[in-house]
């Protein structure tokens, strides 16, 4: 009997013993393509052989330096290789351990930085519904599913959220994708000009939504209108990269398809590949000036931000990432998902849309194809599919719960950058044959 609160109580999970590749074997001896990298992490696969290298090193060098008397080596080139991956404009860079603690910090930087900078009255959030960044409380509070939320709202900071670009369900039939994007822009310009233009600080948005749309990318110009009414009324722009970024959407960052800078860009999960707990925020010149120039202290921190491990097992990470082969094999990769999803799925009744970027790939369910009609909550089709899928000796991430208080169902598939195409075809077969 476990006695580990698991998410899910009382369900008995197989024991995971050992990971190669995309490659799960349990206890039992069962062996499971990893379809999804867990969520969305183990972007190299398991056991990469040379990121367990680093980490080896860099334990029997020294495992652990509080960041207030040391800085390593390791966090220092980490540092050094992110920010010649990210456009200028993000010069700096902020550790923590995880996606949570990235947003949780990236909040507080950009509130501190309108302290900073003299305008102390700035502090609303605003987000989108239906979105998730995490769950701790500042991060849930900024999260706009109200299925995570609601127990918690009475204790969760105000936000306010507006609607997400979903062209698949928000889309009007006869609506050009410009004109889309400006309707959803004027959304946000009136939802700021409501709370006070120079109240608010920061709009957060994740740029391919993950877990709860399922891969779901922007329309062209979407992000671009997004940051034009940041800049109109000197808001930050807040882009969370935790699951869609490090390669995961065939560019190194999802944002970056935008042709957009934002002010701040959280990343976490493929950073470190799984190996380790790792996260950080990215930074503009301009945030990190007002902190220098101001109080000289960015009030925050954890025990652990920079930990050496995990900086080693994540310089090792990206210095991986940034080997064409990879990236590339990312698209190639995507390209052949998408079509094998669209050639066993597509006519299914029961799947309204297969969507996504790079290995970031979406199938919504539907129990009506033509009206779009989710599956009644009490059906929770999400944890069938997710329990004939392990059957099937495949591990995807179905998810539920997205439709503003109905239930929306979705599988995400995220595998590793290392897939190979004969592995993305059984992904296919394996996730065909549970639906
Ligand atoms: N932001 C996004 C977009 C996420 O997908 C997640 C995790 N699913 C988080 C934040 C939170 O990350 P963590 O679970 O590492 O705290």
């Amino acid at each position: 009997m476990t006695k580990i609160l698991h998410r899910t109580i009382g369900t008995t999970l197989p024991s995971a013993v050992a990971g190669e590749g995309v490659h799960i074997t349990d206890s039992e001896g069962r062996t499971y393509i990893d379809g999804s990298g867990g969520a969305a992490v183990s972007c190299l696969g398991h056991n990469h052989p040379e990121v367990v290298d680093a980490m080896k090193v860099q334990m029997g060098r020294i495992a652990y330096a509080h960041t207030s008397f040391f800085t390593t080596d390791v966090a220092e080139e980490l540092a050094e290789q992110l920010i010649a991956l990210t456009p200028s404009g993000l010069d700096y860079v902020y550790f923590v351990s995880g996606g949570s603690e990235a947003v949780e910090a990236a909040l507080k930087m950009a509130r501190q930085y309108f302290v900073e900078i003299g305008q102390p009255q700035r502090r609303h959030i605003v987000a989108r519904r239906q979105s998730y960044h995490g769950n701790t409380i500042g991060a849930l509070a900024t999260g706009g599913n109200e299925w995570r939320r609601a127990q918690f709202k009475p204790i969760l900071p105000e936000t306010h959220h507006v609607s997400p670009c979903y062209a698949y369900r928000d889309m009007w039939p006869d609506e050009t994708t410009e004109a889309y994007a400006n309707r959803l822009a004027e959304e946000l310009e009136d939802q700021i000009l409501k709370l006070g233009s120079d109240t608010v600080m920061a709009f957060v948005a994740e740029p391919v939504v993950g877990a709860t749309l399922g891969a779901v990318g922007p329309v062209a110009d979407y992000f671009k209108r997004i940051r034009q009414i940041c800049d109109k009324y000197g808001i930050l722009l807040i882009l969370d990269e935790v699951m869609c970024g490090m390669g995961r959407t065939g560019t190194m960052f999802a944002f970056e398809q935008e042709h957009i800078v934002p002010d701040l860009v959280t990343i976490a999960k493929g950073l470190g590949g799984g190996f380790q707990p790792i996260g950080a925020v990215l930074l503009s010149e301009k945030i990190y000036r007002a902190f220098a120039d101001g109080s000289g202290l960015f009030q925050h921190g954890h025990t652990y931000i920079g930990h050496p491990i995990a900086a080693a097992a994540a310089n090792k990470v990206v210095e991986i990432l940034r080997r064409p082969e990879i990236i590339a094999n990312v698209v190639k990769m995507g390209d052949r998902l998408q079509a094998g999803l669209d050639a066993a799925l597509g006519q299914s009744p029961y799947v309204g849309d297969i969507r996504g970027r790079g290995l970031f790939r979406g199938v919504e369910i539907v129990a009506d194809k033509d009206t779009k009609q989710p599956f009644d909550a009490a059906r929770k089709i999400h944890a069938k599919i997710k329990k004939e899928a392990m059957e099937q000796g495949l591990m995807c991430y179905p998810m539920g719960g997205t439709i503003d208080g109905k239930l929306g169902d979705h599988v995400l598939l995220a595998p590793a950058f290392i897939v190979e195409p004969e592995q993305i075809d059984m992904i296919v077969d394996r996730l065909a044959a549970a639906i």
